[in-house]
């Protein structure tokens, strides 16, 4: 079986799959707050996902991020969760894990911790309840709160994504930083992209370079690069004085593409080969066409081939050059 390996020599290790568009959560910068989301029969079954996702793991795929939406409202996510979980026993996967608003990690942290999760990642970008309520616009802070410590108590280690928002959170990062290394969660910074039909102007806005986030924390601390590379936009600092691993996603400043060894499949079934750019390929059809896998694998593999070597977003100009017209909770953050 040959890898899938791209054009420009990078391995496909690492899948995000989007398993619903929907979500408990109105966050300002992803969804407006009237919805229209996609009818059922438009997303990808449960048994689909396994199909799908197991075929990337035979295809080389180490890493499975399940995101949405919010992964944890999809109904009976479990069952895939619990059913996918085989291939971290074969050894085929090394990483199962997903990306959260924390609303249910309550009810769900010891069963994914049971099957073999090791690690959320829990989106949350400020500390103060009203803050908090303002920016999600249907969340509330303790039951995230709460999720989180079910998280910990079953063994799981949190990193908690905020998403830096100037005239928002600039003065929650101190008692974010504190509270993360209080209790022991990793901590990355996310700079806002153009994504959805958010006006431009607000977008401008809120946009908080993470050099200047980088700044107000060196200002205080200082901060040693780390030469961790995830593969993906991340980049990580130590932070001598507490110890602290902090990371930072820049994908409109930063090009991290020569080391990319991602795509992402939304919940419908298109495979993305790169999150800044539109071309896509559709995964429904063959595996809809066909009970069998053949189909499948050889659209993956003809996407795979045409894996573009970067992407284009520029802020630079206080423009939205590069713009992107889907929604994250479409594509999953
Ligand atoms: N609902 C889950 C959550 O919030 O973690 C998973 C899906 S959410 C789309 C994944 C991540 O994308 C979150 O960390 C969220 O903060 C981030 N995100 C959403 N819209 C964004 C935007 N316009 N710019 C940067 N990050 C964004
Ligand atoms: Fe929901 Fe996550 Fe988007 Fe917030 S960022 S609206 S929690 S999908």
């Amino acid at each position: 079986m040959t890898k899938l390996i791209d054009p420009f020599a990078r391995p496909i290790s690492y899948l995000r799959v989007s398993v619903t568009d929907r979500c408990d959560f109105r966050c300002t910068y992803c969804m407006a707050e009237h919805m229209q989301f996609l009818p059922k029969k438009d997303l990808l079954t449960l048994e689909e996902l396994d199909r799908l996702c197991s075929t990337f793991i035979r295809l080389g795929v180490e890493k499975l991020r399940i995101t949405g939406g919010e992964p944890l409202v999809r109904r009976d996510i479990m069952t895939f969760f619990k059913t996918i979980a085989r291939h971290l026993d074969t050894g085929a996967l090394k990483e199962l894990t997903l990306t959260t608003n924390g609303s249910q990690l309550a009810r769900f942290a010891a069963e994914l911790a049971a099957i073999g999760i090791r690690r959320v990642n829990v989106s949350l970008d400020t500390l103060d309840a009203a803050k908090f309520q303002a920016i999600t616009r249907w969340g509330r802070l303790p039951q995230v709160l709460e999720g989180i410590e079910a998280a910990q108590k079953s063994g799981l280690r949190v990193k908690i994504n905020t998403v830096a928002l100037k005239g928002f959170n600039e003065e929650e990062l101190f008692p974010l930083l504190d509270w993360c290394a209080s209790e022991g969660h990793d901590l990355t910074f996310i700079e806002v992209m153009p994504m959805g039909e958010m006006g431009e102007e607000m977008r401008l806005d809120q946009y908080w370079p993470l050099k200047d986030l980088r700044a107000r924390l060196a200002e205080r601390f200082t901060l040693t690069d780390l030469a961790e590379r995830s593969g993906g936009p991340a980049r990580y600092v130590r932070i001598e004085e507490t110890g602290q691993k902090v990371g930072f996603i820049t994908p409109l400043t930063h090009n991290f593409c020569e080391s990319c060894n991602r795509v992402r499949v939304t919940c419908t079934g298109e495979l993305f080969m790169c999150l800044g750019q539109e071309d896509n390929a559709d995964l429904r059809a063959p595996l809809r066409a066909s009970s069998e896998d053949d189909l499948l694998e050889q659209a993956i593999r003809a996407a795979i081939s045409r894996k573009p070597k970067g992407h284009d977003f520029d802020y630079s100009r206080q423009s939205v050059k590069g713009q992107m017209s889907r929604h994250m909770s479409h594509t999953g953050g």
